[in-house]
């Protein structure tokens, strides 16, 4: 479905990251970790994760890595107000009603979809009986969401950080999420779903290091999002 949204108003999360809200279409709903077309001119057309909770009522946000591109510029010259075409919504990075031990692999903005599925599961009367993100970024201010992940209550639920430069995060492991890291910090690695989103790069490096783990590829769902290099 094509809708035609209004521009609400933007927040900054991390120096480099910053959502942008716009109006919900009415009867629009989505499964958390689905994304948009995100459509502001010609030529200017990105998928964007849905990156809040499908109970908002009163808007639908993403959250952009901000670079220097003529749909960033576009994104920041939104005034409140102006309209926008989004498209969807799209994919299958989602829950299964079945999982019942979830590890979450995040790198840098691919939390988008994480945020939303945690923040639903956290709602929900049946949470998983276990649940664990890991999650990369280059140092502390880079964590997007922070407060909000690690409030997050659910059976088991905590947040490894791990970071280039740790400094000042406490409990951070230093590095990139290696095999190590995960095979120490994930409970039930023998049964449980692994959701790893990010750039294509951190996508593949993860799937090296599950392979690593034989954990069998029908219990990996991946997001990768395209148009990252790092
Ligand atoms: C399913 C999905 C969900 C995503 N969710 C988010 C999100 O929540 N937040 C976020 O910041 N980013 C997300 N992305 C990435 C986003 O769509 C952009 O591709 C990325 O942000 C780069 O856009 P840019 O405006 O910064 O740079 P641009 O200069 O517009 O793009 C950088 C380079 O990547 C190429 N490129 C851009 N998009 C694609 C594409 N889809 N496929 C192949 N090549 C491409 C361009 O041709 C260009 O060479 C997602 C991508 C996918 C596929």
């Amino acid at each position: 479905m094509e809708y035609i949204v209004k521009f609400i108003e933007s927040i900054q999360r991390t120096p480099s990251a910053i959502s942008y809200r716009f109006s919900r279409p009415a009867g629009f709903s989505f499964a958390p970790g689905q994304y948009m077309i995100v459509n502001l001119a010609e030529d200017l057309v990105h998928p964007l994760s849905l990156s809040d909770t499908p109970d908002q009522k009163g808007f639908i946000e993403f959250t952009k890595r901000m670079t220097s591109s003529a749909f960033c510029r576009k994104l920041q010259d939104l005034t409140a107000g102006d309209q926008i075409k989004v498209k969807g919504p799209i994919g299958r990075f989602t829950l299964d009603g079945a999982d019942k031990s979830l590890v979450f692999l995040a790198g840098g903005i691919g939390i988008t979809p994480i945020r939303s599925i945690l923040r639903t599961l956290a709602a929900r009367q049946d949470p998983p009986e276990n649940t664990v993100l890991i999650y990369g970024n280059v140092n502390g201010a880079d964590i997007a969401f922070r407060s909000d992940l690690e409030e997050i209550s659910l059976p088991g639920y905590r947040v490894v950080h791990v970071l280039t430069d740790p400094e000042g995060v406490p409990g951070a492991s230093q590095g990139f999420i290696s095999s190590e890291v995960i095979g120490r910090e994930a409970m039930d690695l023998k049964s449980a779903t692994f959701m790893v989103s990010g750039p294509p790069v951190m996508v593949e490096a993860m799937k090296k290091n599950l392979a690593g783990l034989d954990i069998d590829g029908n219990r990996i769902r991946t997001d990768i999002f395209l148009g990252y290099e790092d």
